[in-house]
Protein backbone atom coordinates (compact mmCIF):
# COMPACT_ATOMS: atom_id res chain seq x y z
CA UNK A 1 0.00 0.00 0.00
CA UNK A 2 1.57 3.46 -0.89
CA UNK A 3 0.88 6.34 1.59
CA UNK A 4 1.11 9.73 -0.68
CA UNK A 5 1.90 12.91 1.04
CA UNK A 6 1.83 15.70 -1.17
CA UNK A 7 3.90 18.55 -0.54
CA UNK A 8 3.39 22.25 -2.10
CA UNK A 9 0.55 21.23 -4.63
CA UNK A 10 -2.51 19.54 -4.73
CA UNK A 11 -2.30 17.10 -7.65
CA UNK A 12 -3.34 14.24 -5.00
CA UNK A 13 -6.25 13.31 -7.24
CA UNK A 14 -4.02 12.90 -10.57
CA UNK A 15 -1.27 11.17 -9.08
CA UNK A 16 -3.80 8.50 -6.63
CA UNK A 17 -4.63 7.60 -10.68
CA UNK A 18 -1.08 7.13 -11.21
CA UNK A 19 -0.99 5.09 -8.03
CA UNK A 20 -3.87 3.28 -8.94
CA UNK A 21 -2.47 1.92 -12.24
CA UNK A 22 0.51 -0.15 -10.07
CA UNK A 23 -1.71 -1.08 -7.18
CA UNK A 24 -1.59 -4.59 -9.02
CA UNK A 25 2.42 -4.81 -8.75
CA UNK A 26 2.77 -3.39 -5.45
CA UNK A 27 3.61 -5.39 -2.37
CA UNK A 28 4.04 -4.24 1.05
CA UNK A 29 3.60 -0.62 2.68
CA UNK A 30 5.62 3.00 1.06
CA UNK A 31 5.46 6.55 2.06
CA UNK A 32 5.38 8.28 -1.38
CA UNK A 33 6.23 12.16 -1.15
CA UNK A 34 5.35 14.44 -4.19
CA UNK A 35 6.64 17.63 -3.88
CA UNK A 36 6.50 20.56 -5.70
CA UNK A 37 9.47 23.28 -5.42
CA UNK A 38 9.63 26.28 -8.31
CA UNK A 39 10.34 24.53 -11.78
CA UNK A 40 11.18 20.99 -9.87
CA UNK A 41 9.17 18.37 -9.01
CA UNK A 42 10.38 15.96 -6.73
CA UNK A 43 8.95 11.97 -6.17
CA UNK A 44 10.61 10.29 -3.24
CA UNK A 45 9.74 6.37 -2.54
CA UNK A 46 10.38 5.78 1.67
CA UNK A 47 10.57 2.12 3.11
CA UNK A 48 10.57 2.85 6.73
CA UNK A 49 12.58 5.74 6.94
CA UNK A 50 14.61 5.07 4.28
CA UNK A 51 14.69 6.65 0.77
CA UNK A 52 14.58 3.69 -1.66
CA UNK A 53 13.72 5.85 -5.21
CA UNK A 54 14.24 9.18 -5.67
CA UNK A 55 13.03 10.96 -9.26
CA UNK A 56 13.65 14.68 -9.71
CA UNK A 57 12.08 16.67 -13.31
CA UNK A 58 12.35 20.12 -14.08
CA UNK A 59 9.26 21.96 -15.12
CA UNK A 60 9.13 23.89 -18.03
CA UNK A 61 8.37 27.34 -17.88
CA UNK A 62 5.18 28.86 -19.57
CA UNK A 63 3.97 32.32 -20.26
CA UNK A 64 0.19 31.40 -18.56
CA UNK A 65 -1.15 31.21 -15.45
CA UNK A 66 -3.12 28.30 -16.82
CA UNK A 67 0.08 26.31 -18.65
CA UNK A 68 2.10 26.66 -15.64
CA UNK A 69 -0.35 24.45 -13.73
CA UNK A 70 -0.73 21.60 -16.33
CA UNK A 71 3.33 21.68 -16.96
CA UNK A 72 3.77 21.37 -12.90
CA UNK A 73 0.99 18.60 -12.83
CA UNK A 74 2.70 16.91 -15.63
CA UNK A 75 6.18 17.00 -14.42
CA UNK A 76 4.46 15.88 -10.79
CA UNK A 77 2.83 12.83 -11.79
CA UNK A 78 5.85 12.03 -14.01
CA UNK A 79 8.60 11.51 -11.24
CA UNK A 80 5.56 9.64 -9.11
CA UNK A 81 5.49 7.16 -12.40
CA UNK A 82 8.98 6.66 -12.21
CA UNK A 83 10.01 5.89 -9.23
CA UNK A 84 6.87 3.54 -8.94
CA UNK A 85 8.16 2.00 -12.29
CA UNK A 86 11.73 1.64 -10.59
CA UNK A 87 9.78 -0.66 -7.48
CA UNK A 88 7.92 -2.83 -9.84
CA UNK A 89 9.39 -2.91 -12.75
CA UNK A 90 6.54 -2.69 -15.17
CA UNK A 91 6.11 -0.67 -18.15
CA UNK A 92 2.25 0.25 -18.62
CA UNK A 93 1.80 0.52 -22.16
CA UNK A 94 -0.32 4.05 -21.51
CA UNK A 95 2.37 5.25 -19.70
CA UNK A 96 0.88 7.67 -17.36
CA UNK A 97 -2.04 8.52 -19.40
CA UNK A 98 -4.64 7.77 -17.53
CA UNK A 99 -7.46 10.39 -18.97
CA UNK A 100 -10.07 8.56 -21.05
CA UNK A 101 -9.41 10.60 -24.28
CA UNK A 102 -5.24 10.03 -25.62
CA UNK A 103 -6.16 11.49 -28.72
CA UNK A 104 -7.04 14.92 -27.52
CA UNK A 105 -3.53 15.35 -26.28
CA UNK A 106 -2.46 15.07 -29.73
CA UNK A 107 -4.87 17.88 -31.31
CA UNK A 108 -3.61 20.09 -28.23
CA UNK A 109 -0.06 19.76 -28.91
CA UNK A 110 -0.37 19.95 -32.71
CA UNK A 111 -2.47 23.33 -32.04
CA UNK A 112 0.39 24.34 -30.73
CA UNK A 113 2.35 23.61 -33.54
CA UNK A 114 4.31 20.63 -32.05
CA UNK A 115 5.67 18.48 -35.08
CA UNK A 116 5.47 15.09 -34.76
CA UNK A 117 8.56 13.92 -34.25
CA UNK A 118 8.71 16.08 -30.97
CA UNK A 119 5.33 14.58 -29.80
CA UNK A 120 6.69 11.00 -30.33
CA UNK A 121 9.58 12.03 -28.17
CA UNK A 122 7.57 13.69 -25.38
CA UNK A 123 5.17 10.72 -25.66
CA UNK A 124 8.37 8.36 -24.96
CA UNK A 125 10.46 10.73 -22.38
CA UNK A 126 7.73 12.07 -20.23
CA UNK A 127 4.75 10.54 -20.80
CA UNK A 128 6.57 6.87 -20.96
CA UNK A 129 3.90 5.53 -23.97
CA UNK A 130 4.51 2.56 -25.35
CA UNK A 131 5.92 3.02 -29.01
CA UNK A 132 3.24 0.84 -30.14
CA UNK A 133 0.61 2.68 -28.37
CA UNK A 134 2.62 6.31 -29.81
CA UNK A 135 1.45 4.67 -33.28
CA UNK A 136 -1.81 4.19 -32.26
CA UNK A 137 -2.70 7.29 -30.79
CA UNK A 138 -1.02 9.40 -33.82
CA UNK A 139 -2.92 7.16 -36.61
CA UNK A 140 -6.45 7.85 -34.65
CA UNK A 141 -6.00 11.49 -34.30
CA UNK A 142 -5.13 11.56 -38.54
CA UNK A 143 -8.16 9.86 -38.86
CA UNK A 144 -10.33 11.84 -36.25
CA UNK A 145 -8.46 15.00 -38.39
CA UNK A 146 -9.65 14.00 -41.21
CA UNK A 147 -13.16 13.65 -40.25
CA UNK A 148 -13.10 17.01 -37.75
CA UNK A 149 -11.41 19.23 -40.27
CA UNK A 150 -15.56 19.29 -41.97
CA UNK A 151 -17.59 20.36 -39.26
CA UNK A 152 -19.10 23.54 -39.86
CA UNK A 153 -19.74 26.50 -38.24
CA UNK A 154 -22.44 26.03 -35.85
CA UNK A 155 -23.18 22.32 -36.85
CA UNK A 156 -24.41 20.00 -33.68
CA UNK A 157 -24.98 16.59 -33.45
CA UNK A 158 -27.97 14.50 -31.77
CA UNK A 159 -27.98 12.40 -28.94
CA UNK A 160 -31.33 10.04 -28.61
CA UNK A 161 -31.47 7.55 -25.55
CA UNK A 162 -33.38 4.41 -25.51
CA UNK A 163 -32.50 3.26 -21.75
CA UNK A 164 -34.66 -0.64 -22.35
CA UNK A 165 -32.98 -3.65 -22.18
CA UNK A 166 -34.32 -7.36 -22.34
CA UNK A 167 -32.15 -8.19 -19.46
CA UNK A 168 -29.05 -6.69 -17.68
CA UNK A 169 -25.49 -7.96 -19.15
CA UNK A 170 -23.14 -8.71 -15.69
CA UNK A 171 -20.95 -5.91 -16.48
CA UNK A 172 -23.18 -3.45 -17.21
CA UNK A 173 -23.06 0.05 -15.85
CA UNK A 174 -25.53 2.52 -18.38
CA UNK A 175 -28.70 3.63 -17.66
CA UNK A 176 -30.43 0.37 -18.88
CA UNK A 177 -33.77 -1.21 -17.17
CA UNK A 178 -35.09 -4.51 -17.92
CA UNK A 179 -37.64 -4.54 -20.29
CA UNK A 180 -39.36 -7.11 -18.16
CA UNK A 181 -39.66 -4.97 -15.43
CA UNK A 182 -40.13 -1.84 -17.17
CA UNK A 183 -42.76 -2.51 -19.79
CA UNK A 184 -45.33 -0.53 -18.76
CA UNK A 185 -43.34 2.67 -18.85
CA UNK A 186 -42.12 2.41 -22.63
CA UNK A 187 -45.10 4.09 -24.38
CA UNK A 188 -45.04 6.99 -21.14
CA UNK A 189 -41.54 7.12 -21.85
CA UNK A 190 -41.50 7.49 -26.04
CA UNK A 191 -44.17 9.98 -25.17
CA UNK A 192 -41.74 12.15 -22.89
CA UNK A 193 -38.97 11.39 -25.59
CA UNK A 194 -40.73 12.87 -28.26
CA UNK A 195 -41.48 15.88 -26.42
CA UNK A 196 -38.10 16.12 -25.86
CA UNK A 197 -36.83 15.45 -29.36
CA UNK A 198 -39.16 18.55 -30.48
CA UNK A 199 -38.17 20.58 -28.35
CA UNK A 200 -34.92 20.38 -29.34
CA UNK A 201 -35.29 20.25 -32.97
CA UNK A 202 -37.61 23.82 -32.24
CA UNK A 203 -35.06 25.22 -30.30
CA UNK A 204 -31.79 24.62 -32.94
CA UNK A 205 -33.89 25.34 -36.00
CA UNK A 206 -31.68 26.52 -38.50
CA UNK A 207 -28.44 24.71 -37.33
CA UNK A 208 -27.14 22.20 -39.26
CA UNK A 209 -27.04 18.79 -37.85
CA UNK A 210 -23.84 16.73 -38.70
CA UNK A 211 -24.98 13.09 -37.00
CA UNK A 212 -27.48 11.78 -35.37
CA UNK A 213 -27.49 9.14 -32.69
CA UNK A 214 -30.06 6.73 -31.39
CA UNK A 215 -27.85 4.41 -28.55
CA UNK A 216 -29.35 3.03 -25.13
CA UNK A 217 -29.90 0.74 -23.68
CA UNK A 218 -31.04 -1.13 -26.89
CA UNK A 219 -33.40 1.24 -29.10
CA UNK A 220 -34.46 -2.34 -30.97
CA UNK A 221 -35.76 -3.19 -27.49
CA UNK A 222 -38.94 -1.28 -28.95
CA UNK A 223 -41.23 -3.04 -30.38
CA UNK A 224 -41.89 -2.28 -34.26
CA UNK A 225 -44.83 0.44 -33.36
CA UNK A 226 -42.88 1.82 -30.83
CA UNK A 227 -39.91 2.43 -33.01
CA UNK A 228 -42.08 3.52 -35.79
CA UNK A 229 -43.72 5.93 -33.74
CA UNK A 230 -40.06 6.85 -32.82
CA UNK A 231 -38.21 7.38 -36.18
CA UNK A 232 -41.22 8.94 -37.88
CA UNK A 233 -41.23 11.38 -35.19
CA UNK A 234 -37.75 12.23 -35.87
CA UNK A 235 -38.73 12.39 -39.54
CA UNK A 236 -41.03 14.46 -38.80
CA UNK A 237 -39.42 16.95 -36.92
CA UNK A 238 -36.03 17.40 -38.45
CA UNK A 239 -34.64 17.13 -42.03
CA UNK A 240 -32.96 14.14 -42.05
CA UNK A 241 -31.86 14.62 -45.85
CA UNK A 242 -29.95 17.45 -44.42
CA UNK A 243 -28.25 14.98 -41.72
CA UNK A 244 -24.79 13.61 -42.95
CA UNK A 245 -24.97 10.33 -40.58
CA UNK A 246 -28.53 8.25 -38.82
CA UNK A 247 -27.34 5.84 -36.64
CA UNK A 248 -29.15 3.04 -34.79
CA UNK A 249 -27.13 1.48 -32.17
CA UNK A 250 -29.34 -1.59 -32.37
CA UNK A 251 -27.54 -3.71 -30.64
CA UNK A 252 -28.58 -6.87 -29.15
CA UNK A 253 -29.74 -9.34 -31.61
CA UNK A 254 -32.41 -10.75 -29.73
CA UNK A 255 -34.10 -7.79 -30.33
CA UNK A 256 -33.51 -6.83 -34.23
CA UNK A 257 -36.26 -9.06 -36.33
CA UNK A 258 -36.88 -8.20 -40.29
CA UNK A 259 -39.59 -5.69 -39.62
CA UNK A 260 -37.34 -3.60 -37.34
CA UNK A 261 -34.73 -3.62 -39.94
CA UNK A 262 -37.00 -2.73 -42.91
CA UNK A 263 -38.69 0.04 -40.93
CA UNK A 264 -35.06 1.86 -40.53
CA UNK A 265 -34.31 0.99 -44.17
CA UNK A 266 -37.76 2.88 -45.15
CA UNK A 267 -36.77 5.70 -42.28
CA UNK A 268 -33.40 6.45 -43.93
CA UNK A 269 -31.18 5.14 -40.97
CA UNK A 270 -27.87 4.76 -42.56
CA UNK A 271 -25.85 3.35 -40.11
CA UNK A 272 -26.75 0.26 -37.66
CA UNK A 273 -24.86 -1.67 -34.88
CA UNK A 274 -25.71 -5.62 -34.43
CA UNK A 275 -23.34 -6.26 -31.21
CA UNK A 276 -22.07 -9.98 -30.53
CA UNK A 277 -19.89 -9.14 -27.91
CA UNK A 278 -18.83 -12.27 -28.62
CA UNK A 279 -19.04 -15.19 -31.29
CA UNK A 280 -18.78 -17.94 -28.44
CA UNK A 281 -22.13 -19.74 -27.37
CA UNK A 282 -20.94 -20.62 -23.87
CA UNK A 283 -19.77 -16.69 -23.13
CA UNK A 284 -22.99 -15.38 -24.34
CA UNK A 285 -24.73 -17.70 -21.87
CA UNK A 286 -22.12 -16.28 -19.06
CA UNK A 287 -22.79 -12.90 -19.75
CA UNK A 288 -26.54 -13.07 -19.51
CA UNK A 289 -27.24 -12.81 -23.08
CA UNK A 290 -30.57 -14.52 -23.78
CA UNK A 291 -29.75 -15.27 -27.73
CA UNK A 292 -27.58 -18.03 -29.90
CA UNK A 293 -24.39 -16.97 -31.97
CA UNK A 294 -26.71 -18.65 -35.03
CA UNK A 295 -29.17 -15.88 -34.77
CA UNK A 296 -26.19 -13.25 -34.48
CA UNK A 297 -25.78 -14.24 -38.15
CA UNK A 298 -29.09 -14.60 -39.46
CA UNK A 299 -30.24 -10.99 -38.18
CA UNK A 300 -26.91 -10.10 -39.98
CA UNK A 301 -27.74 -11.53 -42.92
CA UNK A 302 -31.25 -10.19 -43.19
CA UNK A 303 -30.17 -6.91 -42.96
CA UNK A 304 -27.82 -7.17 -45.57
CA UNK A 305 -30.78 -8.35 -47.60
CA UNK A 306 -32.61 -5.33 -46.97
CA UNK A 307 -29.55 -3.37 -48.08
CA UNK A 308 -28.08 -2.02 -44.58
CA UNK A 309 -24.58 -1.25 -46.12
CA UNK A 310 -23.12 0.26 -42.99
CA UNK A 311 -22.85 -2.35 -40.17
CA UNK A 312 -21.07 -2.04 -36.49
CA UNK A 313 -20.50 -4.88 -34.66
CA UNK A 314 -18.83 -4.34 -31.44
CA UNK A 315 -17.18 -7.23 -28.95
CA UNK A 316 -15.66 -7.16 -25.76
CA UNK A 317 -11.68 -8.26 -24.67
CA UNK A 318 -11.65 -9.99 -21.57
CA UNK A 319 -15.26 -11.53 -21.24
CA UNK A 320 -15.80 -13.94 -18.19
CA UNK A 321 -14.06 -17.55 -19.21
CA UNK A 322 -12.46 -16.13 -22.57
CA UNK A 323 -8.89 -16.89 -23.67
CA UNK A 324 -7.15 -15.64 -26.58
CA UNK A 325 -8.35 -18.54 -28.39
CA UNK A 326 -11.83 -17.67 -27.73
CA UNK A 327 -11.44 -14.02 -29.13
CA UNK A 328 -9.61 -15.31 -32.48
CA UNK A 329 -12.68 -17.10 -32.97
CA UNK A 330 -15.08 -14.49 -33.02
CA UNK A 331 -12.87 -12.61 -35.21
CA UNK A 332 -13.01 -15.28 -37.80
CA UNK A 333 -16.56 -15.34 -37.41
CA UNK A 334 -16.89 -11.28 -38.09
CA UNK A 335 -14.41 -12.12 -41.13
CA UNK A 336 -17.17 -14.51 -42.38
CA UNK A 337 -19.51 -11.88 -42.06
CA UNK A 338 -17.80 -8.72 -43.45
CA UNK A 339 -18.95 -5.51 -41.90
CA UNK A 340 -18.07 -2.45 -42.36
CA UNK A 341 -17.00 -1.34 -38.44
CA UNK A 342 -15.76 -3.51 -35.66
CA UNK A 343 -15.44 -1.59 -32.14
CA UNK A 344 -13.01 -3.25 -30.24
CA UNK A 345 -14.15 -2.99 -26.63
CA UNK A 346 -12.02 -4.05 -23.65
CA UNK A 347 -13.73 -5.22 -20.50
CA UNK A 348 -14.39 -2.67 -17.45
CA UNK A 349 -15.20 -3.53 -14.24
CA UNK A 350 -18.02 -0.33 -13.30
CA UNK A 351 -18.71 0.28 -10.07
CA UNK A 352 -22.57 0.31 -10.79
CA UNK A 353 -21.86 -3.46 -12.55
CA UNK A 354 -23.31 -6.74 -10.92
CA UNK A 355 -19.74 -8.40 -11.81
CA UNK A 356 -18.31 -5.66 -9.62
CA UNK A 357 -20.63 -6.66 -6.74
CA UNK A 358 -19.41 -10.25 -6.95
CA UNK A 359 -15.77 -9.73 -7.12
CA UNK A 360 -14.28 -9.29 -3.72
CA UNK A 361 -11.82 -6.54 -3.50
CA UNK A 362 -9.02 -9.60 -2.58
CA UNK A 363 -10.35 -11.17 -5.87
CA UNK A 364 -10.81 -8.12 -8.14
CA UNK A 365 -6.77 -7.45 -7.83
CA UNK A 366 -5.90 -11.35 -8.83
CA UNK A 367 -8.47 -11.19 -11.58
CA UNK A 368 -7.33 -7.94 -12.81
CA UNK A 369 -3.95 -8.90 -13.06
CA UNK A 370 -4.56 -12.20 -14.52
CA UNK A 371 -6.79 -10.73 -17.54
CA UNK A 372 -4.32 -7.95 -17.59
CA UNK A 373 -2.03 -10.31 -19.56
CA UNK A 374 -4.61 -12.11 -21.59
CA UNK A 375 -6.00 -8.29 -22.69
CA UNK A 376 -2.80 -7.51 -24.24
CA UNK A 377 -2.72 -10.38 -26.93
CA UNK A 378 -5.87 -10.08 -27.55
CA UNK A 379 -5.66 -6.33 -28.15
CA UNK A 380 -2.74 -7.32 -31.07
CA UNK A 381 -4.81 -10.03 -32.20
CA UNK A 382 -7.94 -7.86 -32.52
CA UNK A 383 -5.86 -5.35 -34.52
CA UNK A 384 -4.17 -7.45 -36.63
CA UNK A 385 -7.35 -9.21 -37.90
CA UNK A 386 -9.40 -6.10 -38.49
CA UNK A 387 -6.68 -5.02 -40.81
CA UNK A 388 -6.76 -8.21 -42.80
CA UNK A 389 -10.60 -7.12 -43.03
CA UNK A 390 -9.30 -4.32 -44.55
CA UNK A 391 -10.53 -1.84 -41.54
CA UNK A 392 -8.11 1.09 -40.07
CA UNK A 393 -8.47 2.27 -36.75
CA UNK A 394 -10.30 5.82 -36.71
CA UNK A 395 -11.53 6.77 -33.03
CA UNK A 396 -10.57 5.71 -29.31
CA UNK A 397 -10.98 6.04 -25.35
CA UNK A 398 -9.88 4.72 -22.54
CA UNK A 399 -12.45 4.04 -19.27
CA UNK A 400 -10.88 4.21 -15.63
CA UNK A 401 -10.65 0.63 -13.92
CA UNK A 402 -9.84 -0.86 -17.21
CA UNK A 403 -8.20 -4.12 -17.01
CA UNK A 404 -4.45 -3.65 -17.23
CA UNK A 405 -5.13 0.46 -18.61
CA UNK A 406 -5.91 -0.43 -22.24
CA UNK A 407 -7.89 1.02 -24.57
CA UNK A 408 -11.10 0.59 -26.92
CA UNK A 409 -11.16 0.86 -30.52
CA UNK A 410 -13.26 1.95 -33.71
CA UNK A 411 -12.08 0.50 -36.38
CA UNK A 412 -13.63 0.96 -40.11
CA UNK A 413 -13.23 0.43 -44.08
CA UNK A 414 -12.21 3.70 -45.54
CA UNK A 415 -15.34 5.89 -45.39
CA UNK A 416 -17.30 4.14 -43.19
CA UNK A 417 -15.75 6.09 -39.68
CA UNK A 418 -18.58 7.08 -37.53
CA UNK A 419 -18.83 10.64 -37.78
CA UNK A 420 -20.66 10.76 -34.15
CA UNK A 421 -18.40 8.38 -32.13
CA UNK A 422 -15.50 10.82 -32.91
CA UNK A 423 -16.93 14.33 -32.17
CA UNK A 424 -18.41 12.54 -28.67
CA UNK A 425 -14.28 12.06 -28.24
CA UNK A 426 -13.14 14.88 -29.44
CA UNK A 427 -15.54 16.85 -28.01
CA UNK A 428 -15.37 19.94 -30.89
CA UNK A 429 -19.10 20.57 -31.55
CA UNK A 430 -22.37 20.71 -29.48
CA UNK A 431 -23.91 17.08 -29.10
CA UNK A 432 -27.36 18.00 -27.69
CA UNK A 433 -28.85 14.55 -26.20
CA UNK A 434 -32.15 13.35 -25.16
CA UNK A 435 -33.63 10.76 -22.87
CA UNK A 436 -33.28 9.82 -19.12
CA UNK A 437 -29.55 10.15 -18.13
CA UNK A 438 -28.44 11.98 -21.28
CA UNK A 439 -26.19 14.79 -21.27
CA UNK A 440 -26.13 17.78 -23.52
CA UNK A 441 -22.31 19.03 -24.07
CA UNK A 442 -22.56 22.73 -25.29
CA UNK A 443 -18.57 23.31 -27.05
CA UNK A 444 -18.22 26.77 -27.40
CA UNK A 445 -14.83 28.74 -28.24
CA UNK A 446 -13.20 25.77 -30.08
CA UNK A 447 -13.40 23.06 -27.39
CA UNK A 448 -12.19 25.49 -24.87
CA UNK A 449 -15.44 25.86 -22.90
CA UNK A 450 -17.75 22.89 -22.45
CA UNK A 451 -21.18 23.30 -20.53
CA UNK A 452 -23.28 20.30 -19.59
CA UNK A 453 -26.95 20.06 -19.51
CA UNK A 454 -28.17 16.85 -17.33
CA UNK A 455 -31.33 14.95 -17.55
CA UNK A 456 -32.38 12.91 -14.52
CA UNK A 457 -31.33 9.37 -15.10
CA UNK A 458 -34.29 7.64 -13.54
CA UNK A 459 -37.30 6.91 -15.78
CA UNK A 460 -39.94 7.03 -13.74
CA UNK A 461 -38.47 10.78 -12.89
CA UNK A 462 -37.56 11.71 -16.48
CA UNK A 463 -41.28 11.07 -17.37
CA UNK A 464 -42.67 12.99 -14.65
CA UNK A 465 -40.29 15.79 -14.71
CA UNK A 466 -39.95 15.71 -18.77
CA UNK A 467 -41.27 19.72 -18.69
CA UNK A 468 -38.21 20.48 -15.87
CA UNK A 469 -35.58 18.70 -18.40
CA UNK A 470 -36.97 20.96 -21.18
CA UNK A 471 -36.71 24.14 -19.51
CA UNK A 472 -33.39 23.13 -17.82
CA UNK A 473 -32.54 22.81 -21.74
CA UNK A 474 -34.09 25.98 -22.32
CA UNK A 475 -31.93 27.98 -19.94
CA UNK A 476 -29.16 26.26 -20.85
CA UNK A 477 -29.59 26.96 -24.45
CA UNK A 478 -30.44 30.57 -24.01
CA UNK A 479 -26.73 30.90 -21.88
CA UNK A 480 -24.87 30.32 -24.00
CA UNK A 481 -26.56 31.87 -27.29
S1 LIG B 1 -26.99 -4.42 -23.85
FE1 LIG B 1 -25.61 -2.76 -23.25
S2 LIG B 1 -26.89 -1.27 -22.17
FE2 LIG B 1 -28.05 -3.21 -22.28
S3 LIG B 1 -27.62 -4.29 -20.36
FE3 LIG B 1 -26.14 -5.02 -21.87
S4 LIG B 1 -24.35 -3.67 -21.64
FE4 LIG B 1 -26.08 -2.68 -20.60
Amino acid sequence: MINLKCINHDTEYEINNIIHLFEPYIEGDYELESVYEKNLATAKLIKEDNVIFEKQSPIDEADTELKAKKNMKLMLKETVYEVLYQLTGKAMPWGMLTGIRPTKIVHDYQKQGINEATLREKFDKVYHISQDKVDLMIEVAKAEEEILSKNKQDEISIYIGIPFCPTRCVYCSFTAYSLEAKKNHVETYLDALCKEISFIAEAQKGKPIRSLYIGGGTPTSLNEAQLERLLNHIQNVFELEQIEEYTIEAGRPDTITREKLEIMKRMNVGRISINPQSMNQKTLDAIGRHHTVEEIKEVFKIARELGHDNINMDIILGLPGEEVEDVAHTLEELKKLNPENITVHTMAIKRASRLKEELRKSDEMAYQLAQAKKIEAMLDLSQQACRSMGLNPYYMYRQKNMLGNFENVGYAKPGYECIYNVEIMEESESIIAAGAGAITKMVYQNGERIDRIANVKSLEDYITRIDEMIERKREGFMKYR
